[in-house]
């Protein structure tokens, strides 16, 4: 989720960086694309199916609110008996007292309580079949940070254990209150987006239990398994959802209850308003056709056709680089004015998007939004890692291949924003969202315990990005794209780890990278090389009076030392021009805190720069990495390409808007 926000206010900013070269796409054939007809269901499904939710909902538009009953079975795989089940009510989050808003307060004590974002859940009755009702069993819990008032996570003792293998059917009748849109979720006048709206069991994971409070930075962790949802609202309601359309009927009091069916996905959501336009299309890919739903809110419908590109576009790509989309239907949802908290976030073949009526072509903002939660449904919705414990494998991953992608489609140094006046791409978005608050929190920390939502947010977003880009300097741009494939195409339905990550990009690389990943991923090391000194004097510098005829003959000593200034360790290349045009190309493998080379040459040295080719995005200081020595060959003085001074000026900019 979250929208770049920073990207946006850069680009609209719009200042200047020097053109790129547009970035390379080339492919690989998908290696196993994955055929949604060939098999009966029953023989195999893509997922491991845990749970089967079968919900029926009523939403009350008068009362902003929704009573509905929940039958869910639980496949017990987790190899030994089961009696406590703890369940996710993430709309107790929207309450004064709650871990969420705590964490919202304490990051900005100028936030103020707005009752109209009161939500809750509650529930109303919990039967286990066969054990009889079990709602006096119920009590919150508060595994993260033992706030009593929060209670965002329920727990069930059963009177008897679940057999290992055994399944277990849960009945569960509870009742919505939802917020005017908070944390994308809620109703704006006459608009609803449903999201993280039922009870929702926890994963058994690494032998317990793993079923975290909601936080003001966490998201979401759940297990595969089937939905089938029946919706009872107003006849003039449009619906899009994370399903296909089973079946409506309508009733005699005016409402009509919709049918949706969804499979191999862990969660889903639904929105609905009486304003929304449906716009539809059809994308073909290496796994089938896919039905597009765009639903437009008033005075937007200038966007769709972005939208709708946008969305084809992603499929595309992602569908040439990392892997099939095997679902036959992608929705995505637009708020109306006003509805922005609503925008930016990601669900099972759902999407919100987020635009403005006055958003110009320029700004790539609805395309950058619609990319970015496109990608969710591989790096979230099918690469389910847990974003409690490892935000950066969803929203980093994400936001590496949301840059790769607007760079192929427009334009590595325009991919932002593109005006007459000015340009941004959205790798130098990526870094100077990095550059924000580098060195608080690692990428591995659990996403509530940062330092603050904005560490969180550049870390995982920003950092993750940079990271990945300057992997790219060290196994290959391509190698990087076949290893995200290859992980995409192991561990897609299933819960991998950033070990699982960092192997597979060591297999398909055939390199050892935990030097770099301990320092980039564990740690948080600052990364700062510069060029310490570069200057040319005569060999025989005595010899004042003297000098041969031709200043070509004279022989000079030229010094270019390097410097490392910070932590991070990395192998860095140099690049030292002198004025008869000759090149020498260094390599330094940084471990030292500064190294030195020597030339004796007819000529002077010119210029010296680390990473010539500008592949380092993780150097915090690009405006110190390159040397030109004053054109009277007495002085030597500090200039920066324009790029780096921009980048850097950029990035000063970054730190007041943030
Ligand atoms: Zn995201």
């Amino acid at each position: 989720m979250r929208s770049n926000t920073t990207a946006l206010l850069l680009g609209l900013l719009g200042l200047p960086l020097p053109a790129g070269s547009r970035q390379a796409t080339s492919t690989h054939p998908v290696a196993q694309a994955h055929t949604k007809t060939a098999e009966p269901e029953k023989q195999r499904t893509l997922s491991t199916r845990v749970v089967a939710y079968d919900i029926a909902a009523r939403l009350d538009p008068a009362k902003h609110a929704i009573t509905a009953s929940e039958t869910l079975i639980y496949h017990n795989l987790t190899g030994q008996p089961q009696k406590q089940f703890p369940f996710h009510l993430y709309l107790n989050a929207f309450q004064p007292q709650s871990t969420f808003m705590t964490e919202v307060r304490r990051d900005d004590p100028d936030y103020s309580w707005k009752p109209e974002h009161y939500s809750a859940i509650k529930i109303t009755q919990f039967e286990a079949t066969g054990m009889g009702d079990l709602t006096n069993r119920m009590q919150f819990i508060h595994p993260d940070d033992n706030n009593t008032a929060d209670h965002t996570v329920m727990q069930v003792e059963l009177p008897t254990a679940v057999p290992a293998g055994a399944d277990v059917e849960f009945k569960i009748s509870f009742e919505d209150q939802m917020p005017e849109v908070v944390a994308r979720t809620g109703y704006l006048r006459d608009f609803y987006m449903i999201g993280q709206w039922f009870p929702k069991v926890g994963v058994w994971w690494k032998g317990a239990w793993n079923c975290h409070q909601f936080h003001h930075d966490t998201e979401f962790f759940a297990d595969f398994g089937t939905f089938d949802v029946k919706v009872t609202l107003p006849q003039n309601e449009v619906v899009g959802t994370g399903g296909d359309l089973v079946s409506t009927t309508n009733n005699s009091d005016g409402t009509k209850t919709l049918t949706f069916h969804s499979e191999d996905v862990h969660d889903f959501s639904w929105g609905a308003s009486p304003s929304f336009t449906d716009v539809e299309d059809t994308w073909t890919g290496s796994a089938g056709t896919v039905k597009i739903h765009v639903l437009m809110s008033p005075g937007n419908m200038d966007t769709a056709p972005r939208y709708v590109k946008t969305a084809k576009d992603s499929l595309t790509l992602f569908d040439q680089w990392i892997g099939p989309y095997p679902y036959d239907r992608l929705t995505i949802i637009d708020p109306p004015h006003g509805g922005f908290q609503a925008g930016g976030m990601e669900y099972p073949t759902l999407v919100t998007a987020d635009t403005a009526w006055y958003m110009p072509k320029g700004a790539l903002f609805p395309e950058l939004v619609v990319v970015h939660e496109f990608g969710h449904q591989y790096w979230y919705g099918m690469v389910a890692t847990n974003e409690f414990e490892e935000a950066w494998l969803d929203e980093g991953i994400n936001s590496y291949t949301e840059t790769k992608i607007m760079n192929a489609l427009y334009g590595k140094s325009t991919s932002v924003g593109n005006f007459p006046f000015a340009q941004l791409g959205e790798d130098d978005s990526q870094r100077f969202t990095y550059l924000g608050r580098p060195d608080l929190d690692p990428l591995t920390r659990f996403a509530w315990l940062f330092y603050d939502d904005r560490s969180y947010g550049e870390i995982t977003y920003g950092k993750t990005t940079v990271v990945l880009l300057t992997l790219e300097k060290i196994i290959g741009e391509d190698t990087l794209r076949q290893a995200l494939h290859t992980y995409f195409m192991r561990y897609r339905f299933t819960h991998p780890t950033g070990s699982d990550f960092i192997r597979t990009v060591e297999e398909v690389s055939g390199k050892d990278l935990h030097w770099y990943f301990d320092q980039a991923v564990s740690g948080t090391e600052m990364f700062d090389y510069s060029i310490l000194d570069a200057h040319s004097d005569p060999l025989k510098w005595w010899e004042t009076s003297s000098h041969p005829s031709s200043p070509k003959d004279e022989l000079y000593r030229t010094y270019v030392t390097v410097r490392r200034n910070d932590d991070f360790i990395f192998p860095v290349d140099v690049r030292i021009r002198f004025d008869d045009g000759q090149i020498v190309d260094e390599h330094w493998d940084g471990r030292d805190r500064w190294k030195r080379f020597t030339y004796d040459r007819n000529s002077e040295v010119e210029s010296a720069e680390i990473d010539p080719d500008h592949q380092i995005w993780l150097d915090r200081n690009f405006y110190n990495n390159s040397y030109l020595v004053d054109a009277d060959k007495r002085a030597t003085k500090k200039l920066s390409n324009i790029w780096g001074f921009a980048s850097q000026f950029l990035a000063q900019l970054f730190s007041w808007l943030a």
